[in-house]
């Protein structure tokens, strides 16, 4: 059934009645705290919801094995979360439009000190058009935005006449293997929507992302002796200082890459986490620093990895100290490729018509330079993927919150965008 001018406004009126309760659903999310490995509860919290809402449903662990065999899957360290990844269904009882995916992920990167943060991080927080809390915008906001966009169809008796998965993943900030589980599960689809926060923006372009980690031991001598022995600290810092000379030259290619020519600097190296040392009178014996870096849609994981361990290994050689003791290097997370988004595809001009539709304005894109889910569905599934969310601020930092108003937009592209793509059809009597 085509979408009548009656219609789209009956779902535009849909998105502003169920929105109380979306923003009370998304301040529960908050509330679960819900850091890499304890994403449990989380889970089930939205197992539970997609119950309520008789979606059929699939609880799967994630198969290591699997994901090691696999070229996008990052190692498995002892950190990496066991909890399970959840998937919603609906089946229409006869498939007529294009199928969809609707993903979100709701691991979320550790608070900080609480005294960095206005109020806890852990309870949600609403202040004018703000709501406040770790994940309100990355992307618990776009977790809730998932299951009401599809509501707000369902209240005015309507539903996609395709195939629509929900998946709810975990790992996105630390390997991205969630979302390669569901594409090693077997779920496929025509196009997939992720509501991260992008500002009301398509994501065009993201860079991939590694992790990895620098361990260096030394001899620990008394201060005094300081000459004799080697300080495993500042042997660290001297390596720090190879790979940003390793950043700078990946910076300084960016012009061989379209769609991150414009940016100032595409390629961040983070040195996330450093420990080392036992007292501040010997001479420290190990150090050892947790890395993130980009690379560029196009730049192989694989050979990207071998360049920065061939980078310390020379900058290592020519050290007195280092050379005798070389810094060990192990990749322990993200091991992600980038993507592009090519423009042209019919799902991204039915995601502009529904954004034009909620929110009058045509709808930008731009680059990231960081991790996106994404790239899953991207380069393996290789069908549309369509990163766009609501205005945010801080993600990652302290006082993280999500523009609720945003938030209401967003869903009424979302479920404008769902009604357009996937067709809609009077709910099926059971
Ligand atoms: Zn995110």
């Amino acid at each position: 059934m085509t979408l009548t001018a009656q219609m789209r406004d009956d779902i535009v009126r849909s998105v502003e009645d169920g929105f109380a309760a979306q923003v009370e659903f998304t301040g529960a999310l908050v509330g679960f705290r819900s850091n890499r490995g304890e994403e449990h509860t989380i889970q089930d919290f939205i197992y539970r919801a997609l119950g309520d809402r008789g979606y059929a449903r699939d609880r799967f662990a994630m198969d290591p094995e699997a994901i090691a065999r696999h070229p996008g899957g990052a190692p498995w360290s002892d950190t990496h979360s066991e909890a399970p990844i959840v998937v919603g269904i609906h089946r229409p009882r006869a498939e007529a439009g294009r199928s969809l995916i609707l993903q979100s992920h709701l691991d979320v990167v550790p608070a900080g000190p609480r005294a960095m943060w206005a109020s806890d991080p852990y309870v949600a927080r609403i202040e004018g058009d703000w709501m406040f809390g770790r994940g309100a915008a990355d992307m618990k906001a776009g977790a809730a935005a998932n299951i009401f966009a599809l509501d707000a169809l369902r209240r005015i008796g309507l539903e996609p006449a395709s195939t629509v998965y929900i998946q709810s993943v975990v790992e996105e900030e630390s390997t991205g293997n969630g979302a390669l589980m569901t594409h090693l599960r077997g779920y496929q689809a025509d196009a997939v929507l992720i509501p991260e926060p992008e500002d009301e923006m398509l994501v065009r372009a993201n860079t991939g992302v590694l992790w990895f980690r620098v361990e260096v031991s030394g001899l620990p001598v008394h201060v005094r002796e300081m000459g004799s022995g080697t300080n495993a600290i500042d042997a660290a810092y001297r390596l720090v200082g190879a790979l940003r000379e390793l950043e700078a030259r990946w910076n300084a290619k960016k012009a061989d890459h379209p769609h991150f020519a414009d940016l100032d600097h595409p390629i961040n190296l983070n040195v996330g986490r450093i420990e080392g040392g036992d007292w501040a009178s010997s001479v420290p014996c190990w150090c050892a620093i947790d890395c993130r870096i980009a690379i560029y849609p196009g730049t192989d994981a694989g050979a990207a990895a071998s360049e920065i361990r061939d980078c310390l290994a020379q900058f290592s050689r020519a050290d007195p100290y280092l050379s005798n003791n070389p810094p060990v290097v192990t990749f322990d997370g993200f091991h992600a490729e980038g993507y592009v988004l090519e423009a042209g595809s019919e799902a991204e001009a039915v995601l502009g018509r529904a954004h034009e539709e909620a929110i009058g304005t045509p709808l930008q894109s731009f680059t990231t330079p960081g991790y996106l889910d994404t790239r899953v569905y991207a380069l393996y599934d290789r069908i549309p993927a369509l990163c766009y969310g609501p205005i945010s601020r801080n993600i990652h930092g302290f006082d993280e919150c999500v523009s609720l108003s945003s938030v209401q937009r967003i869903t009424t592209a979302m479920a404008l965008f769902i009604a357009h793509w996937c067709g809609v059809k009077p709910i099926d009597k059971a």
